[in-house]
């Protein structure tokens, strides 16, 4: 049986080495009711001052409806508390020396948003590990990195917060995360260069080390892109 991970490796995981500039305990000091009804205040008074009619009835409801978005959904990562509910399991199946061909590589799609603008990024993660003694999930791995991305976020943080986040709960450095991402900043504004991508890379471990391990990761990413 898999035993639960203590609070504090959670804690650790959620938080990690690269942590988002928040302030401490920022996101339970108020109830959801609080925050969404606070939010809601101040994005009246945005709009308004934009000139809307707030008593337009397709308007009416807009402040509420992003309150409850940004607390409930968008950025509902800034919670600890909502870090996903992981289980590892023991790697029965295979020895415990890794090898080249035990890689395995997860795809996930990703929405976040850009912490200078407050709009989306939209691309897709590749979250790869080394299965030592103990895997993880695969729909675990898609909630972590979803979990993140429920953040304002700088798509080189969310690389590094995935991967070291993993390498926490794996107990081992072994992990590489890819993120290919359009953001709509760039876009929608300034250069509006609609074509444009932008790629982070995060390694550590054996990924960090070895260009050999590297260019397996890279290549079987490729081969997973569409
Ligand atoms: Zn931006």
């Amino acid at each position: 049986m898999p035993k639960p991970l203590s609070k504090a490796l959670i804690k650790k995981a959620a938080t990690t080495r690269f942590p988002t500039p928040i302030l401490p305990d920022a996101f339970s000091a108020h109830t959801r009711e609080e925050k969404i009804a606070a939010i809601a205040r101040h994005m009246k008074g945005i709009m308004e001052v934009l000139g809307l009619d707030l008593k337009n009835d397709s308007l009416a409801q807009t402040p509420e409806r992003v309150a409850a978005m940004y607390v409930d959904e968008i950025f509902a990562g800034l919670d600890i508390e909502a870090f996903p509910n992981v289980t590892l399991f023991e790697d029965q199946g295979h020895e415990v020396a890794p090898t080249i061909g035990r890689l395995v590589i997860t795809r996930v799609n990703i929405v976040s948003f850009c912490e200078h603008h407050l709009v989306p990024m939209i691309g897709t993660a590749y979250v790869g590990y080394l299965p030592k003694d103990k895997i993880i999930g695969l729909s675990k791995i898609s909630r972590i990195a979803r979990y993140f991305a429920a953040r304002p976020q700088l798509q080189e943080r969310l690389s590094a917060q995935i991967g070291d986040s993993l390498a926490t709960l794996l107990g081992h450095p072994d992990v590489a995360v890819m993120i290919k991402a359009q953001h709509s900043c760039v876009i929608a504004r300034g250069t509006k260069d609609e074509a444009s991508a932008t790629t982070t890379f995060f390694t550590s471990g054996i990924f960090k080390t070895s260009a050999e391990y590297r260019k397996e990761f890279v290549d079987m990413s490729r081969g997973m892109a569409d």
